[in-house]
């Protein structure tokens, strides 16, 4: 985030996130993308203890009551020292937790908030199943119910965190026949009885973060961990949408950023034909594209922040922004990711440089979390919506009318 914008209680806080990720350790790092971690429970003891987990969230549940500047200030700052470790902070804290507290109990939020933003416990997010992740409103997670309780029968798969997950945060169908915006409950369900997790991907990056299958067969779940009541699941899910993408964009940006310092300093200690090869255009304008778009990437998550912040967009509009941010600032990582190998050569492609690891962590980012694709989807439902409603050019110069030939009838023809 650029300082200029911030306030000196912001930067101070960027300080924390930075000191918060210049502690972890360098074996974490190495030993989770090697796999011999498969969920690093330390990392998110540290970062309870450091009062980092769930920023936006009242001061009451162990949060800072903070809002979005600052959450995708400190998310970039937790992305530069792993995607993966970026991902565990985000899903438990700042996406499932804003659940709990927004349409659970009181009870519930004692019950998982509070221990999780302390960093003693972890909770997944299960949306995506064997049978696909976009189409998720056709999920085919069952719950149905018996005296109080419901019993749960279903897959949720690439589900980070799922191997150190306390709770998971399951949407599962009740009303099967519904229209999709009825027929879904998402339920918090403990690790108990019937849930099983299963650590089984070869992962091409964010490694060592949990990620797995989650089996739930016959788990008997009580009526008051479902968040917004029976059917109500599809508020939860669009509530969630805003923290999992904003997230992502932002902790995306962090985690690519240290790519194009280090190619910065590499070009111009690396000489050929008796120059530094930042001489060269080809690669001082691959790097230069790269700080463009870094700081174009900066500018959008920023202003997505501010426009939520401000309360004063629409619920479309901000669907819109926030889609559009992680399609854009994920696309662009890739580029960025790309360039900064390029210019370091063969050596950028070994382990000797992180260059590599960076890479195939920040891949995910135009996967998860809905794929590029759908964000696309949203972005032109939204426009079109807005656009159609007239609510997008209010009281601006209708341009279509200075054309020469603009009173032709006969000429503007549409089918
Ligand atoms: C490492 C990792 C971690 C993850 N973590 C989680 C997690 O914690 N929780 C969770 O619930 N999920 C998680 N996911 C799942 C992720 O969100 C899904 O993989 C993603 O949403 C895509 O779903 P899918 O894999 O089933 O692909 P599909 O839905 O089968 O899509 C395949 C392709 O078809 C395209 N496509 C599908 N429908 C359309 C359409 N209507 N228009 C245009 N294109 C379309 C998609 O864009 C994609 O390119 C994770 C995935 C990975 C790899």
């Amino acid at each position: 985030m650029f300082d200029f914008l911030l306030t000196d209680d912001q930067l101070k806080l960027r300080n924390e996130a930075r000191e918060f990720t210049n502690w972890v350790p360098r074996e974490m790092i190495l030993d989770m993308d090697a796999e011999k971690i498969h969920f690093p429970h330390e990392y998110l003891k540290e970062a309870g203890r450091r009062n980092l987990l769930g920023l936006r969230l009242p001061k009451q549940y162990g949060g800072r009551g903070l809002g979005w500047v600052e959450d995708t200030m400190v998310a970039e700052e937790v992305g530069v020292a792993s995607y993966s470790l970026a991902c565990l902070w985000g899903v438990g804290a700042d996406i499932v937790c804003e659940a709990v507290v927004k349409y659970g109990t009181e009870e519930l939020k004692q019950e998982i908030v509070v221990p999780l933003l302390r960093g003693d416990v972890y909770a997944a997010e299960c949306l995506t199943e064997p049978r696909g992740g976009s189409d998720f409103f056709g999920a085919a997670t069952t719950a149905r119910k018996d005296g109080s309780d419901w019993i749960l029968n279903g897959q949720k798969r690439f589900i980070v965190g799922a191997e150190g997950a306390d709770w998971f945060m399951v949407y599962a169908a009740t009303n099967p026949g519904a229209p999709a915006r009825e027929r879904m409950t998402c339920f918090m369900v403990p690790r108990s009885a019937g849930v099983e997790s299963k650590y089984i991907y070869g992962l091409m990056g964010v490694r060592g973060g949990g990620a797995g299958r989650v089996i739930l067969s016959d788990v008997r779940v009580p009526e008051r961990y479902a968040l917004n009541g029976i059917n109500g699941g599809f508020p939860v899910f669009m509530t969630n949408m805003i923290p999992e993408r904003l997230g992502t964009a932002a902790m995306t940006v962090g985690s690519v950023r240290p790519a194009v310092d280090i190619a910065t300093r590499y070009t111009t200690q690396r000489k050929a034909f008796g120059k530094p090869i930042a001489a060269f255009e080809a690669v001082g304008f691959r790097v230069a594209d790269s700080v463009l778009m870094l700081d174009a990437m900066r500018s959008m998550g920023y202003t997505t922040a501010c426009a939520i912040d401000s309360e004063k967009v629409s619920a479309g509009r901000c669907r819109r922004m926030v889609s559009e941010t992680k399609k854009f600032i994920t696309e662009r990582a890739w580029d960025v990711a790309n360039n900064c190998m390029q210019v370091m050569g063969g050596i950028g492609y070994t382990n000797v440089y992180p260059i590599e690891r960076i890479l195939r962590d920040i891949r995910l980012s135009m996967i998860w979390v809905g794929t590029n694709e759908i964000m696309q989807l949203i972005i032109q439902n939204e426009w079109y919506k807005e656009f159609l409603k007239g609510h997008v050019n209010e009281n601006v110069r209708d341009v279509e009318a200075d054309a020469l030939n603009a009173d032709a009838p006969d000429e503007k023809v549409f089918g």
